[in-house]
C-alpha cells in the first residue's frame, strides 16, 4: 500500500512509533526512523530504512536532520508525529519544568517537525500527515493537564493544517490512542491499569499494532478523501 513512499516517524526507536515504521515498511514503505537515541542492540529488520538521532524540541537541529533525510531520500511523503512523553502531576504539584517539557515535545515537536518537513510534502502527489494525540487530549485527565493540554493542542494544529494543505492533497489526520501497552503505560500501577480497564468498553488494553494499522490507512490512498479527522483507537472510550 505504500509502495514508492518515502516516510518519516519520529519516537520510532520502540513502542508505538517503532511498530507504526514496521507496518509501513511491510505494506512497501521507505523509512527514515527518527528519535532522541537508539540503543546499541537496536534492530529492524523489515526493510529499507535509515535512521537520525534528534530531539523534537529544537528547531535547530530538526531542520539538520531533516535536511540530511531530504539529502538521503531526496523527497518526503509522509510523516508520522508520533514522539512524546508524559510527566504527569496534579497541578498543586506541578512544577514549570514538567509542564514546559511536555508541551516542548509533544506540541512545539509536532511544530518543528512538520514545518521542517512541509515543502517537501507539498510537492508530493499525494501527501499525508499523520499526528499522534491521544484519548486524554479528548476527554482530559487528573494529574495529565501538561499532557492533555498538549495532545488537545495537536488536534487543533491537525484542524487547521489540514486546512491550509488541503488545496495541494495534502491530507492530516490524527490518532488518538487509548491505553496501549507500551513503556510509557507499563508505569502504571496495577491499581491505576484497573480503573483505566473499568472505562474500556471493549475490556481491554490496546496493542501498538492497532494504531499502526489505522496509520497505515491515514498514509496510503484507502483514506485519499480524509481530511482533517481524530480517530479514537481505544476500545471504545470514547464515542464522538
Ligand atoms: P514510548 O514507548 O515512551 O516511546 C516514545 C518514543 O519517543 C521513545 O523512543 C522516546 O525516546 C521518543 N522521544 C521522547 N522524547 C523525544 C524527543 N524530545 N525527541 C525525539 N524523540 C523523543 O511511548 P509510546 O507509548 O510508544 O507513545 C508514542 C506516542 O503515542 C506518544 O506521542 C504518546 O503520547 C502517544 N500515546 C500513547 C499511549 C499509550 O497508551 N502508550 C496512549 C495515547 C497516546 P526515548 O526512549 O529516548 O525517551
Amino acid at each position: 500500500m505504500l509502495k514508492g513512499k518515502m516516510c518519516v516517524v519520529t519516537g520510532a526507536a520502540r513502542g508505538i512509533g517503532y511498530e507504526i515504521a514496521k507496518v509501513f515498511a511491510d505494506n512497501g514503505a521507505e523509512l527514515a526512523l527518527v528519535d532522541m537515541a537508539f540503543d546499541e542492540d537496536f534492530h529492524f529488520p523489515y526493510g529499507e530504512y535509515r535512521k537520525y538521532t534528534t530531539d523534537v524540541r529544537d528547531f535547530e537541529k530538526v531542520n539538520e536532520t531533516i535536511n540530511s533525510i531530504l539529502e538521503d531520500f531526496k523527497r518526503i511523503d509522509i510523516l508520522v508525529n508520533n514522539a512524546g512523553i508524559t510527566k504527569d502531576n496534579l497541578i498543586l504539584r506541578m512544577k514549570p519544568e514538567e509542564w514546559n517539557n511536555v508541551i516542548n515535545v509533544n506540541l512545539n515537536g509536532v511544530f518543528n517537525v512538520t514545518k521542517a518537513c512541509v515543502k517537501s510534502i507539498l510537492k508530493s502527489e499525494a501527501g499525508s500527515i499523520i499526528n499522534i494525540s491521544s484519548v486524554i487530549g479528548l476527554m482530559g485527565n487528573a494529574g495529565q493537564s501538561n499532557y492533555a493540554a498538549s495532545k488537545a493542542g495537536v488536534i487543533g494544529f491537525t484542524r487547521s493544517l489540514a486546512k491550509e494543505l488541503a488545496g495541494k492533497n495534502v491530507r492530516v489526520n490524527a490518532v488518538a490512542p487509548g491505553f496501549i501497552r507500551t513503556a510509557m503505560t507499563d508505569k502504571l500501577n496495577e491499581k491505576q491499569q484497573e480503573a483505566i480497564m473499568g472505562n474500556i468498553p471493549l475490556g481491554k488494553m490496546g496493542t501498538p499494532e492497532d494504531i499502526a494499522n489505522v496509520c497505515l490507512f491515514f498514509a496510503s490512498s484507502q483514506s485519499s478523501y480524509v481530511t482533517g479527522q481524530v480517530i479514537g483507537v481505544d476500545g471504545g472510550m470514547t464515542m464522538y
